[in-house]
């Protein structure tokens, strides 16, 4: 929490949600720094979705989205901290990420894939309760196969 306000909201937006008025964030994405870093960052990776592989030209270049990978430091511009991804490709992230971070949520069954597929575009919070999840249900199948024997 280096550079953030205290008394923002929490969450911004979802990817595909409205701009709040006179959210910080939404704010935010509106200076002219962020459009810059913005751009900076789909120049980087020649504009492309780093989920689908799908590439963007022209005026269709606004198709992508820079997601954040560590939303607790909203305003740090660190290229390292975000990935560039399609609007659909991040509908799904912001969707899994919302679920991680949900009190009742279970691994699902195929979580091995989407582990593999999204992975690194969690925010480093979703990463670690993920980890305990995984470790939790190997420990348990662990426990499982010895009672068989
Ligand atoms: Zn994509
Ligand atoms: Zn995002």
């Amino acid at each position: 929490m280096i550079l953030s306000d205290p008394d923002e909201p929490k969450f911004g937006r979802f990817a595909n949600g409205k701009p709040k008025k006179g959210d910080p964030k939404t704010l935010f994405r509106q200076s002219p720094k962020w459009k810059e870093f913005r751009a900076l960052m789909i120049r980087m990776n020649n504009a492309h979705c780093e989920l689908c592989g799908c590439h963007y030209t022209g005026k269709r270049v606004t198709q992508l989205q820079v997601h954040h990978l560590d939303p607790e430091n909203y305003y740090l511009l660190n290229p390292v901290s975000f990935s560039v991804v399609c609007s659909s490709c991040h509908d799904v992230i912001e969707r899994f990420v919302t679920m991680i971070k949900g009190k009742n949520w279970v691994l699902p069954n195929n979580y091995r894939e989407w582990w593999i597929l999204i992975g690194h575009h969690l925010s480093k919070e979703a990463r670690e309760k993920m980890g305990v999840l995984i470790e939790e249900k190997a420990k348990k199948e662990k426990e499982l196969v010895y009672e068989v024997r």
